[in-house]
């Protein structure tokens, strides 16, 4: 990745995405976002969901799986809304960025 830092928002919202979808968990999703292209660290990946969940957009839970207890992730009303946003601005992105009209 050419600036870490400018592809965050993506992964936010993919996140957000996943979690609208189903429960997330951590690693699932650090090898979701890999194959999307993203090669987010654990370092970054978990204080980035630690902050979406405080700052509202996800609420999770844990679960005791194989022994192990495994925190899961939810998108919120508020994180579905942001969701909302994010794909207007998203089409409005793609309209101008890949369609150039
Ligand atoms: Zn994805």
């Amino acid at each position: 990745m050419i600036d870490r830092e400018f592809f965050l928002g993506f992964v936010k919202i993919h996140i957000i995405y996943h979690a609208s979808k189903e429960p997330i968990f951590g690693v699932e999703i650090m090898s979701e976002l890999a194959r999307h292209g993203y090669d987010i660290s654990p370092g970054t990946l978990y204080p980035m969901l630690h902050r979406l969940e405080r700052d509202g957009y996800l609420f999770s839970n844990r679960e005791i799986v194989g022994g192990k207890m495994r925190k899961y992730y939810r998108a919120t009303d508020e994180g579905l809304s942001m969701l909302a946003q994010s794909k207007k601005q998203i089409m409005e992105l793609v309209k101008e960025v890949i369609d150039e009209k």
